[in-house]
């Protein structure tokens, strides 16, 4: 049925713009055949179009008869495909259409579905059979070829050893949309396959641990990761599990998660199941009291979730320590820091004098502390009420008001979460080097948050787009971009394909002097710099920028490659700050407790790389880390330098509503989402290139002895052409390069297939 449709014309984009389905709806129409008409609502329905005149038509739907406009029509597939598992099998490629096959697919249970090279899953919000060994043992076999994560991760491991290169797989969506459970789906089926060691159960325990201490309910996900994450995961020649190392991308500004969130939000997880889950004894030890005693978590009014038994993960949380090797003592060490965060939120403040100065009162709360960290109360009371300033070459000290006061006892308890994150997460990594060895190949699996648009937004969105900019050029390059230019290297007939290029944002994002990190870390640095003269020195000079606009007051607009997005600038500067106090950094060191002692060298290590902020320039006695934004550029920066040297496989996270609920299908939210990662535009790129390609040389090596007679030539070309006729592959199917076979899509399949049976 395909050749009912021109091929459509490729310098058009796909999404928006619907008018080149004009011709192929008349033939439609004349045809009387199915058609999508909107509704008021935006959502596409099905009709059958019973006649027409002029510009108008007359369908049927669902029992209606109704007059539409003709050339709003889009065409609709025959029955025959529909729920097709790849949509580069529609013949009609347009919005509606899509959506039309991922929803049928959905409502049977079928969540993934290929879009050419890409896999789209959509989250059930429910328990789906579609895992477990079975299922596991089905793709290791080829016994199936329905479109799953196990069949990415098995593309992965088997282009790993043939290839012999190293491969990644970026799950990418929104908030809720899947990622992290993806993720595991994909380590399972590695674990599976490359399992014999035992490595492979401590590196699936090292779930639980990460979402306990990094994961968070918020209003659009009860199990929100709150940090982005890689795994690289190694595997030795013969294609076993030797080791893992993980990576975390984190917001500083995630910490504040810690000491305040939303109504209706959590902390993180971790604190509700020490709460709910230390034994006895432990409980007496940290002095632990119940969730509600608790300031810090008490104030989000939402202490539970819906169908979670904190006790019962603590349990599960504390045995995957055990098996990554976090010692007990160690252990132990991790939950007297929560505790002493917890009790951190309760201190309170008295007025000493007539300025409204304050000192913490010394009761149970501060005690507590000092216990539990390590230190003597009156070394905990000095960096609560005083701050040490140096003026010149002399240190005053400067008495804290109550604001002051609370503010940096919050800084400190974020603190202390933060580095007992990353300590927690080099102790993991310690313990997964074990059998690591250098020759091994890898797969990495990467984990992080997709390209978020609120009402407001603000330094967090500013960062993760930046981050999903990056992310997109990535994927454009790839998939569009080197397949290109692939073909006009190898000299075959091709039409050139225009594709979205987003290098002008991430120039506005990354230009020096004149890009927007340059100028806020600038502006960060301004001791009078505010979020006012930040706005306005982008809008005096980011103007001539295509995809800046800068708007009223203290916002501006970028224009991402999903869309327009206005940021407000509030609290930017002192979000990329990130102020440590050199007080609290001092009492951490002096503390007599071993962690408090790393962190606290952790920290001054931190800052003694690095330079932004108005109080270093004064040389005052508080110490900065590297701007938020230029730390994140950087991890961002060796994040894409690990990725580029591996073949990457894409998996396209989707929510389907906005309510975590099973069997409801928003056509709205998915089509904004397919927008946002481009997955059409794949699908028409793949359709009509050769997304298959060998070298000559490896083409005859590797199906050669499938020859039935012997060509005289050695020729790896002449041998690949005489193999190409012995298995009567048509000529559109494939093209001869100079160095290369390329083909369409699933005509090596059958070669294999003989090649496996042989
Ligand atoms: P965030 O960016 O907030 O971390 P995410 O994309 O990582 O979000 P997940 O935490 O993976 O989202 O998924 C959210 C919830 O959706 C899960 O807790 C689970 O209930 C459900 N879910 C996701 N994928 C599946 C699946 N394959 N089968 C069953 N339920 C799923
Ligand atoms: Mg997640």
């Amino acid at each position: 049925n395909q050749d009912a449709v021109a091929s459509p014309s490729p310098s058009v984009s796909v999404f928006g713009n619907e008018r080149r389905w004009a011709d192929t709806t008349s033939y439609n129409t004349k045809k009387k055949l199915q058609a999508w008409f909107q509704l008021a609502n935006g959502d596409w329905e099905l009709g059958k179009i019973i006649s027409t005149s002029g510009n108008e038509s007359v369908i049927t739907s669902d029992g209606k008869v109704l007059t539409v406009k003709s050339d709003s029509l889009v065409p609709a597939n025959p029955d025959i495909l529909d729920g097709v598992e790849d949509l580069m099998q529609l013949s009609y490629l347009n919005e509606p259409s899509v959506l039309y096959d991922l929803q049928y697919r959905y409502n049977q249970d079928m969540i993934y579905t290929k879009a050419g090279p890409v896999l789209v899953a959509i989250n059930p919000f429910k328990k789906v059979p579609l895992y477990g060994n079975d299922f596991i043992e089905a793709y290791r076999n080829k016994a199936t070829e329905n479109p799953h994560v196990y069949a990415i991760a098995d593309t992965a491991i088997r282009e790993m050893i043939r290839d012999e290169v190293n491969q990644s797989i970026i799950i990418s969506g929104e908030s809720g949309a899947g990622k992290t459970e993806t993720a595991k789906i994909a380590m399972q089926y590695l674990a599976a396959l490359g399992g014999g060691s035992g490595i492979e159960y401590e590196i699936l325990k090292t779930n639980p641990i990460l979402e306990a201490f990094g994961n968070a309910k918020t209003l659009r996900n009860d199990n929100s990761s709150r940090f982005g994450k890689l795994i690289e995961i190694n595997f030795s020649e013969t294609g076993k599990i030797s080791g893992a190392r993980i990576q975390t991308f984190i917001f500083t500004v995630e910490q504040s998660r810690v000491v305040q969130c939303m109504e209706g939000e959590r902390s993180y997880h971790i604190f509700y199941q020490l709460c709910a889950g230390a034994p006895s004894k432990l409980r007496d030890k940290l002095h632990l009291k119940s969730v509600n005693d608790y300031k810090y978590l008490r104030q989000s009014d939402c202490c539970s979730i819906d169908g979670v038994d904190d006790a019962v993960n603590f349990h599960i949380v504390k045995e995957a320590l055990d098996i990554v090797h976090v010692s007990m003592e160690d252990q132990e060490s991790v939950f007297a820091m929560l505790s002493a965060v917890l009790w951190l939120g309760n201190v309170s403040f008295t007025v000493i004098d007539s300025e409204n100065h304050v000192e913490p009162v010394a009761d149970e709360c501060l005690v507590t502390v000092a216990e539990l960290i390590g230190c003597k109360v009156e070394e905990l009371k000095l960096p609560l009420s005083t701050r040490k300033m140096r003026v010149g070459n002399d240190t005053i000290i400067q008495k804290l008001t109550l604001s002051q006061a609370m503010d940096t006892r919050d800084a400190l308890a974020k603190s202390i979460y933060a580095c007992l994150f990353e300590w927690l997460v080099e102790q993991i990594n310690k313990s997964l080097a074990v059998g690591k060895r250098r020759t091994g190949r890898s797969i990495s699996i990467l984990d992080i948050y997709g390209f978020e648009s609120f009402e407001r937004n603000s330094f967090e969105q500013f960062c993760i787009n930046y981050a999903n900019e990056r992310l997109q050029q990535h994927f454009n390059r790839h998939l569009f971009k080197l397949e290109q230019e692939e073909y006009i290297q190898d000299g075959i007939d091709w039409t050139k394909v225009d594709f979205e290029d987003n290098q002008d944002c991430l120039n506005l994002f990354e230009k020096k002097p004149l890009g927007l990190l340059s100028l806020l870390d600038e502006e960060s640095t301004f001791p009078n710099g505010t979020d006012l003269t930040f706005a306005n020195k982008l809008k005096q000079h980011l103007q001539s920028n295509s995809c800046f606009r800068g708007d009223r007051g203290k916002a501006f607009t970028v224009s991402h490659y999903a869309g327009e997005v206005t940021y407000d600038t509030t609290a930017f500067l002192e979000k990329n700050r990130d102020l440590l106090h050199m007080d609290s950094i001092q009492l951490l060191s002096s503390c007599s407790c071993h962690l408090p002692q790393i962190f606290a060298s952790n920290m001054l290590a931190q800052s003694e790389k690095s330079v932004v902020g108005p109080l270093h320039k004064a040389g005052g006695a508080d110490s900065q880390k590297l701007s938020v934004a230029t730390k994140f550029k950087g991890q961002l920066f060796q994040l894409m330098k690990r990725l580029e040297s591996t073949t990457p496989h894409f998996i396209r996270c989707i929510k389907p509503n906005n309510n975590q609920s099973p069997r409801s299908y928003n056509q709205g939210l998915v089509l904004q989402q397919l927008r946002c990662c481009g997955v059409l535009e794949v699908v028409r790129i793949s359709r009509s290139g050769f997304p298959t390609r060998m070298t000559h040389q490896k083409f005859a090596r590797r199906y050669g002895f499938l020859l039935l007679e012997n060509t005289n030539s050695q020729d790896p070309l002449s041998v690949s052409v005489a193999i190409l006729h012995q298995f009567g592959i048509l000529p559109e199917m494939y093209q001869v390069g100079y160095t290369k076979l390329f083909f369409r899509t699933g005509q090596i399949g059958m070669l294999e297939d003989t090649r496996n049976r042989t």
